[in-house]
């Protein structure tokens, strides 16, 4: 496969265009934005650590029957994936309250939420990512009505997914946020899951090991994105 012009930079990836129409390649950057984009840094390896994270978890879902854009890997830090068209939702699932939730409504942090809650955010910069209802998604042309309820069932089955996952590798998984696409009639994953995009803690100590570490200044961010790798691709430290 052919690397062709870059299609589109977001604030951690890059997207190229390959020779193959069907196919994007999905590059892993060590850059991380916050706090919509007003907190920046780089950190190295990162773009390392969450595209391998990323790639066992996809692998993990498609292998439990879930449609993901994933393809294959073409190097450490690029991603192979099939073009979709992405759906302008961001899709948040809850197990326990943290971030915004906290901030926004009487939760505690740490709260265990069950069932889980999911929200839907419109996936817009320019509008600061509002959290919409079906009605507004609607209204908006964003999807269609059988296509938001396949997208919670979706969502709830990757959730108790990498809840089970996640749980035997001693992490906790309080919430994450997913991107759907569609791609032939079908609704599939896309987009990453890593540790810029969940709220992973420690089972054990409850230590954050995720983005929170840059947003609150907790550490070494580092440290934790390779901790979570550590646990979930093992594989890679084995090879060095
Ligand atoms: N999240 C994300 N991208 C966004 C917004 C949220 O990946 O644009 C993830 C975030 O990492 C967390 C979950 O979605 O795991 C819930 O985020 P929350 O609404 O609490 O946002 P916060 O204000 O804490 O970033």
């Amino acid at each position: 496969m052919i690397k062709l012009s870059e299609l589109y930079s977001g604030k951690a990836k890059t997207v190229f265009k390959t020779d193959d129409p069907e196919k994007l390649i999905m590059e892993f950057r060590d850059s991380l934005t916050a706090f919509d984009g007003k907190k920046k840094s780089e950190a190295p390896k990162k773009g390392y650590y969450n595209a391998q994270i990323a790639a066992k978890l996809l692998t993990l879902l498609e292998d439990k029957g879930i449609k993901t854009h994933y393809d294959s890997m073409m190097s450490d830090t690029e991603m192979i994936v099939d073009a979709v068209e992405i759906i302008k939702i961001e899709v948040i699932v809850r197990n326990i309250a943290a971030g915004s939730l906290v901030k926004k409504y009487p939760f505690k942090t740490g709260q265990k939420i069950n069932p889980p809650i999911l929200v839907f955010d419109y996936k817009s910069d320019e509008h600061g990512d509002p959290m919409i209802n079906d009605d507004i998604a609607l209204a908006l042309g964003l999807a269609t009505r059988p296509e938001l309820l396949e997208i919670r069932k979706l969502a709830l089955l990757i959730n108790s997914i990498l809840v089970d996952y996640l749980d035997a590798k001693n992490i906790l998984l309080p919430d994450f946020k997913l991107e759907f696409g569609r791609r032939k009639g079908t609704i599939v994953l896309a987009d990453e899951i890593s540790c810029d995009t969940c709220r992973f803690w420690d089972k054990a100590t409850g230590e954050s090991l995720d983005k929170d570490v840059f947003r609150f200044d907790k550490g070494d961010l580092v440290a934790a994105y390779r901790e979570v790798a550590r646990r979930i691709v093992p594989e890679i430290f084995e090879l060095t």
